[in-house]
């Protein structure tokens, strides 16, 4: 049996796969452990296979780098608030700040009122992705470039695990040349498609895990925010073409980034103009069908949705995130990776990071009690966030209007009778004072996580038998629709659709 990590002398190799969100904080937070300590304990080698952005100027990064704008709640502020220095200096000044959410049912806008007490307490961000990234790359490199603790390999990609000699194989992507690096710690923060996390499949007969993906596709455009959005309000768009939801989020330089996505099932009867690869015959569609608020440039609109491919993302999860026995950890996507419908992905992965520092604290950096630790606290908020994902919102678009009112509803009676009404779960997600887990478990209590699961599951299952030839068409159009007859659903739910619409108008008013 391989030893314990806690087993040896002077400082720790400690190689972090994966300069994401996830390994920079996460290296930024070992310096700052060390620097806490009487004598350095981790000397710390970063190894990511793509360039640094830390040395890139907002500008390039502007220019050539976009990536997806993502919420920073609550839980990834506070994370980045751990590191002394990183927030305020640097990562607060590449984001957005929110105040407010929009939903926006075809042409009506309803805003929420949100409390005080949450604005004070949840700051919320929206920031590009490589942005957040290129902030915490320039304070790694900035404080620590000269730290010999603190070593960053970028163009270097891991290719593999060698966990009984305890080092892993990394390939230079500039030069070709490949080398092994010995670790007393590896931490895989490697992504969806993590390598580290591959050790732990071969190790531990008892890892369980998948890869999937969301059942998804999606498509987002970068727009000139129209005068009517509101720059500090988050934008849902349910419903915003048939079958489909949509998400706005304002970004710097006076842009909005607009995602569309649809369920894999639905993909077929989407409006032939949405799949049609003619910016003009997109820019009209959009232009008749875009109710949420009026465009600046439909043709801008139309340009970039016709020239980019439908793009996917994959969901993990894992039962534990941690080996002692061959020293390894995973965390962010590579132990969670999930659909960004509750956007919460970063905000874990910063979470983890924060959490394994602070356990190290607690534990007076004995690994041996940090690691399983760190799964024993980590593993519900990953399950919950990956689950959460999914199954707040089902693939039957009917089923999904009732949970959007479901959720309207309960929220209102829940401000009027807060002792007597559960506010939704939906409600809860990104406030601090909350974990995943506990958001989770009202999904639970409220009947919407079980429902889903077994209809979403149904759902799968059945495009599944279909696209592999399993299915005959007459035994689909048989299971077809089958746990309520959808002309009862629909017009049941038009008619709570608009009892509910009028209700919460009239809450706005009153409040
Ligand atoms: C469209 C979209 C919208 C999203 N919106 C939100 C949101 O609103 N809020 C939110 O909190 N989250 C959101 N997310 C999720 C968020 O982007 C991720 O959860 C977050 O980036 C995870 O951080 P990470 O550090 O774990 O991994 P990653 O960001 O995936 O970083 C992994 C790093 O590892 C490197 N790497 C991978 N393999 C290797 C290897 N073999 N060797 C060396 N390096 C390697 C990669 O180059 C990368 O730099 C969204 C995601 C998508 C796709």
């Amino acid at each position: 049996m391989c030893k314990p990590s806690d087993d040896f002398e002077g400082p720790r190799n400690v190689v972090i796969a994966g300069a994401g969100p996830a390994g920079l904080l996460l290296t930024a937070l070992l310096m700052q452990r060390n620097s806490e300590l009487s004598t350095p304990l981790y000397r710390v080698t970063l190894v990511d296979n793509r360039r640094n952005f830390g040395l890139v100027s907002l500008e390039e990064l502007t220019k050539s780098y976009r990536s997806w704008m993502l919420g920073l709640a609550g839980h990834g502020c506070k994370a980045l608030q751990t590191c002394e220095g990183l927030y305020q200096e640097y990562c607060k000044e590449v984001g957005i700040e929110l105040r407010s959410l929009s939903l926006h049912l075809g042409a009506k806008e309803i805003k929420p009122t949100i409390s005080p007490e949450d604005l004070v307490d949840n700051e919320n961000f929206i920031v590009d992705r490589n942005f957040i990234v290129a902030a915490i790359a320039r304070f790694v490199e900035e404080k620590y470039h000269d730290n010999d603790m603190c070593t960053t390999l970028y163009d270097h990609k891991l290719l593999y695990v060698d966990y009984e000699k305890r080092r892993v194989l990394v390939r230079n992507e500039k030069d070709d040349q490949e080398f092994y690096m010995p670790y007393d710690l590896l931490v895989g923060c490697d992504g969806v498609r993590s390598v580290v996390r591959e050790a732990l499949v071969k190790r531990h007969s008892t890892f369980e895990m998948d890869v999937g993906d969301i059942f998804q596709t999606f498509k987002a455009v970068h727009v000139e925010r129209p005068p009517s959005v509101d720059l500090a309000s988050l934008h849902l768009l349910p419903a915003v073409f048939p079958e489909m939801t949509g998400i706005a989020l304002p970004e710097t330089g006076n842009k909005l980034n607009i995602g569309i996505g649809v369920a894999r099932h639905l993909f077929d009867q989407l409006p032939a103009e949405l799949k049609s690869d003619d910016p003009k015959v997109v820019a009209e569609y959009a232009r008749q069908n875009f109710k949420a608020f009026e465009l600046v440039d439909y043709d801008d609109f139309g340009e970039q949705w016709a020239n980019q491919r439908w793009n996917r993302t994959g969901q993990v999860h894992c039962n534990f995130y941690h080996s002692s026995e061959i020293s390894v950890a995973i965390m962010g996507d590579a132990a969670h990776a999930t659909s960004p419908s509750i956007g919460m992905g970063m905000n874990t992965a910063l979470r983890d990071a924060q959490v394994f520092y602070q356990l190290l604290q607690e534990h007076k950096d004995n690994l041996t009690e940090v690691l399983p630790e760190f799964s024993n606290k980590r593993v519900k908020e990953g399950n919950s966030l990956t689950d959460l994902a999914m199954h707040l919102y089902c693939m039957d678009t009917r089923q999904q209007l009732f949970e959007t009112i479901h959720m309207i509803v309960r929220g209102a009676l829940h401000k009027m009778l807060p002792s007597l009404i559960l506010d939704h779960p939906q409600n809860m997600i990104g406030r601090v004072k909350f974990q995943l887990s506990d958001v989770y478990n009202r999904a639970k209590v409220v009947g919407v996580l079980d429902k889903h699961r077994r209809i979403n599951a149904e759902t799968r299952q059945a495009y599944f038998e279909k696209t592999n030839g399993m299915t005959s068409p007459e035994t689909q159009a048989m299971t077809k629709g089958g746990w309520m007859s959808s002309k009862t659903l629909l017009s049941g739910a038009v008619v709570v659709a608009g009892v509910a619409v009028g209700y919460f108008q009239w809450m706005a008013h009153c409040m």
